[in-house]
């Protein structure tokens, strides 16, 4: 398989160099050059697959020619061998038809684990065969930073720093991080906020001399081997309610337009979806892109759906590339009138095309809570705030009762107690067995200032193991 550029002027390259490139050299993102497509047979023999053998035969067109298929078979299984729940994605059943698929069984308790558990994994196999090391210099605000430190934690071949603003992460989502102790692994806490990080990591993208020669790694989801994992849990709920024979609708509370991607990627390999219903919080650019054709950026909101507070949604080239007949010259010019006035409109047919691809609905704070304290009345299920969220906009933007609508469970609510406290839901909120003791584990982390090259001196002195590059 062979993968190309969104701007359509950088070189197509193999699974394993997308694997390890960043943004594409033309600025773009890589996507795959012919997306593989299942005939509803095949779809069908795979019914009641353990969900890792699901996962190799849906994957397996993305890596043939990087990765021989008993080594992929055997990295799979051990990925979701360590997820607490035995149905990988269980579904749970709300109401008449409708249903929530908890994603959050993994490692860290949110879906970045189905994604980044199988990263770190092909990229310490990739680089073990090509005698290489590289660096990962990663920004969170939350969820992605412990995923990744899970992920990479026992990757010989990786060295992993990550950036979070100091102080301004919940004290569970930093606990995540800090915990995990390996002389491969640095939690830098920056003294400014998480703009500020994300900056730092675009600006050692941009020039990466402070590496002396080694190679830097994105972990945030514009890397295709992430958007790659998530597309397997959409098969896996269709084929649990009556598909491919049997249309299932998704609602997937959105920021990066990722999760949401891979639901539109797995349509077009053949399985029936019905509805695509993107759900955003208050920070809604891509709500208010499907319901006015105006991709514009406006001021960052705070919300008790941190996961999703983002101003600019990157997966979004990646859909506009199909909405342009992957036309890399379009979105060029596109992208650059994003850069210079904040924002774009596409043609009326384009956009037509895109309504006719995607539902949506944006659903602030005050919502989320109300969504959170009726669903516990009603069926005794204690959702997060982002899943909560999703359920919101699957309710309104339903078309069928007779098609079941799956809203992906993003993460689990202990992750975000101030949401669930404000709905005034009155169950306590327990972790999980193998985080119990989360509170009284010693952390390690690094306070930095708000200063790149203090950030790249200390990734150079301890980007090798500990030790200096
Ligand atoms: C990252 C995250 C999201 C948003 O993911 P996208 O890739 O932007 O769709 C939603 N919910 C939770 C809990 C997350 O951690």
């Amino acid at each position: 398989m062979r993968y190309i550029s969104t701007r359509g002027q950088a070189p197509a390259l193999n699974f394993e160099d997308v694997l390890l490139a960043g943004l594409a050299t033309d600025g773009g993102l890589y996507v795959p050059e012919n997306l593989p497509r299942f005939t509803q047979e095949e779809i069908a023999s795979w019914t009641g697959l353990p969900y890792h053998e699901l996962a190799f035969r849906v994957m397996r067109p993305f890596v043939t020619g990087s990765i021989p298929d008993a080594d992929f078979k055997k990295i799979l299984e051990e990925t979701y061998g360590v997820f607490s729940h035995n149905a990988i994605a269980p579904l749970r059943q709300l109401n008449g038809n409708e249903w929530v698929m908890e994603l959050f069984h993994g490692p860290t308790l949110a879906f970045k684990d189905f994604a980044l558990q199988l990263l770190g994994r092909l990229l310490d196999y990739v680089l073990q065969k090509r005698g290489e090391r590289v660096v990962i210099v990663g920004a969170t605000s939350g969820d992605t930073g412990s995923a990744a430190i899970e992920g990479c934690k026992h990757c010989d071949n990786v060295d992993i720093f990550i950036l979070h603003p100091h102080n301004r992460v919940s004290e569970v989502q930093r606990r995540q991080m800090t915990t995990i102790f390996g002389d491969n692994i640095h939690n830098i806490a920056i003294e400014g906020n998480f703009d500020d990080c994300q900056e730092m990591v675009k600006a050692s993208f941009a020039d990466q001399s402070f590496l002396k020669g080694t190679r830097l790694v994105a972990v945030n989801s514009i890397n295709w081997a992430r958007i790659m994992a998530q597309i397997v849990y959409y098969f896996h709920a269709a084929l649990q309610l009556g598909g491919p024979a049997r249309s299932v609708s998704f609602s997937v509370p959105t920021g990066n337009f990722g999760d949401i991607f891979a639901g539109y990627l797995a349509r077009n390999m053949g399985l029936p979806i019905n509805q695509l219903i993107v759900a955003t919080n208050r920070n809604d650019i891509l709500h208010r892109f499907m319901s006015g054709n105006q991709y514009v950026k406006e001021t960052l909101h705070a919300t008790l759906s941190p996961s999703m507070d983002i101003m600019v949604s990157s997966n979004f080239e990646r859909l506009l590339f199909d909405l342009h007949g992957r036309n890399g010259a379009a979105i060029a010019g596109l992208m650059d009138s994003f850069r210079q006035g904040g924002g774009f409109s596409v043609e009326p047919e384009r956009w037509t095309e895109a309504r006719k691809l995607f539902d949506s609905l944006a659903v602030d704070d005050e919502q989320t809570c109300e969504t959170i304290a009726e669903v516990f009345e009603q069926s005794g299920e204690l959702l997060d705030p982002h899943t909560a969220i999703g359920v919101r906009a699957a309710r309104e933007c339903r078309r069928s009762l007779d098609i079941p609508m799956v809203i992906l469970g993003t993460a689990h609510p202990v992750k975000f107690p101030e949401a669930v406290e404000k709905a005034g839901v009155g169950k306590a909120l327990e972790l999980p067995a193998h985080l119990s003791d989360l509170f009284e584990r010693d952390e390690r982390c690094t306070v930095l200032p708000n200063d790149l090259k203090a950030v790249q001196a200390f990734v150079s002195q301890h980007g090798n193991r500990g030790k200096p590059l």
